[in-house]
């Protein structure tokens, strides 16, 4: 008899429901939830498919100990004896600050939340972080900075409301196919597209106004349409009465040169100014941004600038109008509202109905400087949950050199992956589908998934009690239930405390931030529009940030005259982990490519199907075949960030940018040569 599951896509951000339908433990159909706000019944092509890779024959079952160098299965309760004896060595010989922990924008909240106690209660590290460090993180400091909040301003289904929406450095039509139906359901009702991008992608495609800018300048491009908004009176007051520091940011924008100079910086036909400032004046506009603006030069002050726009036009807090980072795993924006509860307490107050921001501490390590901290010998540990760092942080040869560092490496994943070769114990985690739990997606939903099969390995939070019981504590771990998890969760985070599961399903899902006033009430529950009447900051205005522009690190050169683009391609996901394993997606798309322009094409001698041979000044090569893009500017190469053959983070730059401590993955300097 077949059973039908409620689920959640475990691929990007948008974070589609869906029902599994299971016959015989089996999962035989993926069915979009047509009852659902998110998509309506749509699924693009990733999510229609995902039965393929959660039943693979390459999952992991059984828990694996490297001995000699090999892999070798064992049983349950002698890996996690091992584990325990070896954590509680490194306690013992070290000091907490070499233990290091990944969370995972895969796992649920739950999970997340669990992994934080375990650091905290029983590994006493502050060293824990997860994958928004490489992506969003820029836009949470900022828009929880100007807003209260760090997250999306909006919904889906009021995007769709939009008379214009302006995308900047992302490619939804790949990356979130449903957000994008959304857009294009607005563009056909009339409103207007605009893409702010180096690259024509398929999204730039579809825009009424495309501003093919120069990579990592995007700031310099966002202060003269400032610049012009302010010059030109059509700001809109009432929504500057409810900001503070616009006299600031007014000194701060002088010295930054006039919108012409801005324009020639940044290489931009001035006319695209007066364009723009016109549609988002009109509005309603909603602004989008990815990981264009996160992974370059200006990082935080790129998405900050963004936020500025909102402001001066009024175009946040109303119908059609608003912010919306674009979350690239399924669940980053709640594995960031769970690392919140660490870092930061997002406190509400039940009088003004603001929330404000407390700092807790911020000493711990960032991702990023994990890696360095264990090439140079000050983390001796690292336990990763249902992460890939060796395909997907910066400088891959360096994080792989630090992960051949550790005394001891433990990885939880559903596959082998590129850095669990590197582990001393590798645990075979459970799949979305095979466990209960929340995700939330880019537009604060959070959402039910249900257990629709066996688990092939654990679930991760089982995991995380067994490993926490072995270490000797048996009280905090007891979890016989995620739901239970959920609710000590919601303890702790005053954005998620109103909500239960029951509601969650009873809903397709709740927004946060939903609020518990009293035991038994909600308020502000499921709001698609943020900052209608007051924004969650203590005085309840919005503000005004410092600003500044800030150049791309590398400038091309003559042994390295190329600029490197990259992203990831509609059929395929991240790491590849998972979708690599699909057949119906291998068909789309299975092998790297390198795309280049027609003219540097021509002159290089260059065909479609030759190799082609890239290079960084860090020393690293890699080759994948030419296909001649007229998506791709001159002196620019793109090359997508799936294939582990063609492993496009070897050649990118470990360098953090700001406060964020987010990579500059975006543009890195590369020689291409025909080979
Ligand atoms: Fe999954 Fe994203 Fe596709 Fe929706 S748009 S089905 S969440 S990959």
């Amino acid at each position: 008899m077949m059973d039908k599951h409620y689920s959640v896509c475990p691929y990007c951000g948008t974070g589609c429901s869906f029902i599994l339908h299971v016959d015989n433990d089996r999962i035989v159909k993926v069915e979009g939830n047509k009852d659902s706000p998110v998509n309506k019944g749509m699924l693009c092509v990733k999510g229609s498919t995902v039965n393929e890779f959660i039943q693979h024959p390459d999952r992991l079952r059984k828990p694996l100990i490297k001995r000699d160098g090999k892999f070798v299965e064992v049983e349950w309760d002698e890996a996690i004896k091992y584990i325990a004896k070896n954590f509680k060595r490194i306690l013992d010989e070290y000091e907490p600050r070499s233990f290091s922990i990944l969370n995972s924008a895969r796992c649920t909240n739950e999970e997340n939340f669990l992994m934080y106690e375990l650091a905290s209660k029983v590994l006493m590290t502050q060293n824990i972080d997860q994958c928004a460090r490489l992506c969003h993180m820029p836009s949470g400091i900022a828009y929880s900075k100007m807003f209260g909040i760090g997250a999306m301003s909006t919904s889906y289904q009021n995007l769709e409301k939009s008379k214009v929406i302006m995308i900047c450095g992302a490619n939804p039509a790949e990356q979130h196919p449903i957000i994008f139906n959304w857009i294009m359901s607005a563009k056909r009702k009339g409103a207007k597209i605009i893409v702010i991008d180096p690259r024509r992608s398929s999204t730039a495609r579809q825009a009424d106004i495309y501003v093919p800018i120069e990579e990592g300048k995007d700031d310099a491009f966002f202060i003269a349409l400032c610049k012009y908004l302010i010059q030109n009176g059509t700001v809109d007051w009432k929504m500057l009465e409810r900001c503070e520091d616009y006299e600031f940011f007014l000194e701060e924008l002088k010295p930054l040169g006039d919108v012409k100079e801005l324009c020639e910086y940044c290489n931009v036909d001035e006319k695209y100014v007066k364009e723009i400032c016109g549609l988002i004046t009109k509005g309603p506009t909603t602004f989008i941004n990815g990981l264009g603006l996160t992974e370059s030069a200006g990082c935080v002050t790129n998405v900050e600038l963004v936020g500025c726009l909102a402001l001066l036009t009024g175009n946040i807090g109303k119908e059609g109008a608003g912010v919306a980072p674009l979350r690239g795993q399924n669940n980053v924006q709640g594995a960031t509202d769970m690392q919140t509860m660490y870092y930061r307490k997002l406190k509400f107050d039940r009088k003004t109905k603001a929330c404000y921001l407390d700092k807790i501490f911020d000493r711990s390590l960032s991702s990023t400087e994990m890696v360095e901290a264990a090439l140079n010998g000050q983390v001796k540990c690292m336990y990763i949950m249902g992460e890939n760092i060796a395909m997907s942080h910066p400088n891959a040869s360096m994080t792989i050199d630090a992960l051949k560092n550790l005394d001891f490496l433990v990885v939880q994943d559903i596959f082998m992956t590129e850095t669990a070769e590197f582990a001393h114990v590798v645990l075979p985690g459970a799949s979305f589908a095979e466990k209960t739990g929340t995700f939330t997606n880019a537009e604060r939903r959070v959402q039910l998934v249900h257990e629709a099969i066996k688990p092939i390995g654990k679930p991760d939070w089982e995991i995380i009690c067994l490993i926490a019981k072995a270490m000797g504590n048996k009280k905090d771990f007891n979890y016989k239930h995620p739901k239970q998890i959920f609710e000590n969760m919601k303890n702790h985070i005053d954005l998620y405390s109103g909500l239960s599961y029951d509601a969650i399903d009873k809903n397709y899902g709740i927004q946060f931030p939903c609020f518990k006033i009293k035991e038994g009430s909600q308020s502000f529950c499921n709001e698609d529009i943020l900052y209608r009447s007051f924004f969650y900051r203590k005085s309840g205005k919005a503000l005004f940030p410092t600003v500044s522009i800030y150049p791309p690190s590398m400038k091309a050169n003559r042994y390295f005259p190329f600029r490197l683009i990259t992203a990831g391609v509609l059929a395929q996901y991240q790491t590849g982990t998972m979708t690599r394993r699909c057949k119906t997606l291998n068909k789309i798309i299975s092998e790297p490519f390198v795309g280049v322009n027609a003219e540097d094409a021509k002159e290089m001698g260059i065909n479609t199907g030759d190799m082609l041979e890239i290079s960084a000044p860090n020393g690293q090569s890699i080759r994948a075949k030419a296909k001649i893009s007229d998506e791709v500017k001159r002196k620019y190469i793109f090359m997508p960030v799936n294939f582990r053959e063609a492993r496009v983070n070897m050649l990118t730059s470990e360098k953090l940018i700001d406060i964020s401590k987010t990579p500059e993955y975006k543009g890195a300097i590369v020689n291409v040569k025909k080979v």
